[in-house]
């Protein structure tokens, strides 16, 4: 079959993830029309009708690919010839580590790429409720501000569970940074349940000193304002911040998330705790665990100074730090297949922030993936999934698999997350040397380890996108 002749896969959405999808696509000859409401309707958020618009800042945070997992994202992507990258990387401004850019630059940048791409056709306007049946290959890359009326249509044909319109962020830490000669592991009363051991939990236990004094400073912390536009939503009433709860009374968080019942302190038994944080398992590796009840809209730098507070998380690393924001994402461990596809409808595939991923740059790399699956499957091949030790492939896997639901946490505890080290599958031997032989130390180790794993996962993507991604078309632009 001809080029010409291929049936198109349609994009909805011509933001990040959206772009992204349609270049992969374009560049292996594949047809695509990509959908964008901007200018015909807007969101509460986007000022202009660019494609590719950044709403809010203009950083792609560290461009470091030997120590920060998002600098080895941006690394991966420019493998995979991301046109996001390539577009940020010749619109750049300084700013540190950090790859900042241009924002009007870098859009009319992807912009003109996409418009003058042979095999690329933009249409603008509301694509509203479910595509139409007679488009066979769909991604949905719409992000936090999905239309209503296609997020109405999502919603009613995934589940009524399967799409938030908030995010109720609370941290998350890696679990080789907690002390557990201070915290010990339990479930509340013992209890089994049906997928537990009786002992899931990590117990922070806080004397009342303690408790009082991380109440006080909680309750004096400095909040980020909601946007106009979410604080106009119901939401919020079944979500308290706990900072919020702080200020309800002293003894609020001792009868809500901090509540001390059923729970014997591990190390010290005949003391009972005055109050309990606890932290339960987030990811299936194990290596990451969230702060129970914790959501919170505290600034971030006060985060790390409140929750180191707590006995056992004074050395606390934080994968993610807590937030409420206006969001639209999928319970995608339920709803997608590990290509992204929605399981219900598979001619639908999911693309960028609303798959459940976090941020600009995570959301241009799934807005790739998405690309390259709908891609093989065009061409009748069996998509590859990149290797789970891959920035791409921890990701993915978090998303469509990696996080751990339980049945306290109920159905929707699947948050959105920012790409982070803990994504990743652990080392078989966390370094003890440096390069010369010199014993590490304290911090150091950390270092190391994070350097290994980044190496690691520069080696696996180069050897998988020789066999699977490096497909570079006569049709290409
Ligand atoms: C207020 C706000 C501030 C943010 N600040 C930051 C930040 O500082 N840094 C950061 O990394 N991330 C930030 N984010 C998250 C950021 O928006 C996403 O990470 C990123 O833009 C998601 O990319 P995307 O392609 O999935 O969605 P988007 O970039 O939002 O693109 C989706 C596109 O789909 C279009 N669309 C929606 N519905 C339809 C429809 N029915 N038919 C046709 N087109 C449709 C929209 O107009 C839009 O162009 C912010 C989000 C919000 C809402």
């Amino acid at each position: 079959m001809s080029i010409t002749e291929k049936r198109p896969v349609h994009i909805v959405g011509g933001g990040l993830a959206g772009c992204e999808a349609a270049w992969q696509l374009a560049r292996r000859g594949i047809p695509v029309v990509l959908h964008e409401m901007r200018p015909t309707r807007g969101t509460d958020a986007h000022k202009t009708d660019s494609l590719a618009e950044l709403v809010c800042s203009n950083s792609f945070r560290s461009d470091d690919a030997q120590n920060n997992a998002v600098g080895v994202l941006h690394a991966e992507m420019r493998r995979l010839g991301s046109l996001i990258m390539s577009c940020a990387d010749s619109h750049q401004i300084p700013a540190g580590g950090a790859l900042a850019v241009d924002r009007e630059g870098f859009a009319q940048a992807v912009t003109a790429a996409i418009a003058g791409h042979p095999l690329i056709t933009v249409e603008r306007g509301e694509v509203e409720g479910l595509p139409p049946e007679e488009w066979e290959s769909v991604i949905i890359a719409t992000g936090p501000l999905t239309s209503p009326s296609l997020a109405e249509a999502i919603r009613a044909r995934a589940d009524e569970q399967a799409l938030a319109f908030f995010d109720a962020i609370a941290p998350i830490v890696h679990f080789d940074s907690i002390d557990m000669d201070v915290c010990w592991f339990q479930s509340r009363y013992d209890k089994v349940g049906p997928g537990g051991t009786g002992a899931d939990y990590i117990n922070c236990p806080m004397d009342k000193e303690q408790y009082d004094a991380f109440v006080a400073a909680l309750a004096a912390s400095d909040t980020v304002p909601f946007r106009e536009f979410e604080a106009n939503t119901p939401y919020f009433d079944g979500c308290l911040p706990v900072e919020v709860m702080a200020t309800r009374g002293p003894e609020t968080l001792r009868h809500g998330p901090m509540k001390p019942m059923g729970l014997t302190n591990a190390h010290n038994p005949t003391v009972k705790a005055y109050a309990v944080v606890q932290l339960r398992q987030d990811n299936a590796l194990g290596t990451l665990y969230n702060m129970v009840g914790f959501q919170t809209k505290t600034r971030h730098g006060d985060q790390v100074r409140l929750f180191r507070m707590i006995p056992g998380l004074e050395k606390a690393e934080f994968a993610r730090l807590g937030g409420l924001h206006r969001n639209t994402y999928l319970n995608s461990p339920r709803v997608l297949d590990h290509t992204l596809r929605l399981k219900a409808e598979p001619r639908l595939r999911f693309a960028g922030q609303i798959t459940g991923c976090e941020g600009y740059v995570e959301s241009s790399a799934m807005g790739l993936m998405a690309g390259l699956f709908a891609a093989a499957e065009q061409r009748r091949q069996e998509p590859a999934l990149p290797p789970p030790t891959t920035a791409h492939g921890a990701l993915l896997n978090h998303i469509t698999g990696g996080h751990i639901e339980t049945v306290e946490a109920g159905p929707r505890s699947f948050q959105p997350m920012n790409v982070n080290f803990g994504l990743f599958p652990p080392l078989d031997a966390n370094p003890t040397r440096d390069t010369e032989g010199n014993r590490l130390r304290g911090s150091q180790k950390t270092v190391a380890k994070k350097q290994v794993l980044a190496a690691r996962a520069l080696a696996d993507l180069d050897a998988w996108a020789k066999t699977h991604a490096d497909e570079p078309s006569e049709a290409a632009a």
